[in-house]
């Protein structure tokens, strides 16, 4: 399966290169990044710190998606909004990594969707996936009368959006665990005179610094006892194992919009 990348200079980008590069079936199909990146002309393995493939990093987006079986995208919101138009062009599959997606930028992914198969997570690692079914587990167990959900998220200092997708992928899934919609609870960023706690809010606080990778903790607090659901990620190849893997199950797929559920088989 030949995959293609895009944001191939940035940190997932090389981890991508690096994975494809040892994974049986899988070839490199190229790799692009903005047209102002400074890497642009260099051999993409060579800037993931593998030995030099012949692919230099360009800015032709339609290049790589007519050269790819499937593209794999952890970019920025803008940048993706057009990489799913122009995989819906080309009916080339698409993974999408990127976080920080506004419900519009969703909206245009699912529209593509219809015309190709696309595999879209915040959250691409096994665990935190397996986590977000013990939440949802949880939180229908344990009901907002006498439980609150709040949930802390850390990560690096160069991420630019928060809370972190992977936060809110947790808040879905207490939410469906709950039977109500997220954006109805969600209480994000307190400070000042807040006022108490709302009975059935679910809380997201996000700390950033130095170079953690991702850390989440759901917190189930009642009177007398809480439970804490915690997932650390250390390394983010986990990110881009879980990534690659999501482009060969597309291979053959109908197009529609699936998640890493469906993916992993949770
Ligand atoms: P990064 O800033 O290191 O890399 C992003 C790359 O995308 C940069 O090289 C940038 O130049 C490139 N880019 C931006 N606009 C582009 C465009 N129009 N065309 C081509 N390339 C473009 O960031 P990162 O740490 O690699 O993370 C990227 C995204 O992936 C973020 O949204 C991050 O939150 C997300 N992420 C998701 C998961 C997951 O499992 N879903 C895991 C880790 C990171």
């Amino acid at each position: 399966m030949k995959i293609g990348l895009v944001g191939c200079a940035g940190r997932m980008g090389r981890m991508l290169v690096q994975e494809i590069l040892k994974t049986e079936g899988c070839e490199l199909a190229g790799g692009i990044d903005r047209a102002e990146s400074p890497c642009l002309g260099q051999d993409i393995a060579v800037l993931a710190g593998c030995p030099a493939a012949g692919l230099p990093l360009t800015a032709d987006a339609a290049a790589l998606f007519a050269a790819a079986d499937a593209v794999i995208d952890f970019t920025a919101p803008a940048a993706t909004r057009a990489h799913a138009k122009l995989a819906a062009e080309t009916g080339t599959a698409l993974v999408v990594g990127t976080t920080g997606l506004s419900d519009d930028d969703l909206a245009v992914i699912r529209a593509a969707a219809a015309k190709t198969p696309i595999v879209q997570s915040f959250n691409m690692s096994l665990g935190v996936n397996l986590l977000a079914a013990l939440v949802k587990q949880a939180a229908a167990a344990l009901g907002p009368d006498s439980f609150d959900i709040e949930i802390v998220e850390m990560h690096h200092k160069h991420k630019v959006d928060a809370p972190s997708g992977t936060a809110i992928l947790l808040g879905e899934a207490a939410a469906a665990g709950r039977g109500v919609d997220l954006a109805a609870v969600s209480q994000r960023g307190r400070d000042g005179i807040t006022g108490e706690r709302k009975t059935g809010d679910i809380g997201f606080a996000s700390l950033r610094g130095g170079d953690v990778v991702g850390e989440h903790t759901v917190t189930l607090a009642g009177a007398g006892e809480r439970i804490e659901l915690t997932h650390r990620a250390t390394q983010r190849a986990i990110f881009a194992a879980g990534a690659v893997r999501a482009a060969r199950w597309l291979e053959g797929r109908k197009p529609g919009l699936y998640t890493m559920v469906d993916v992993l088989g949770l």
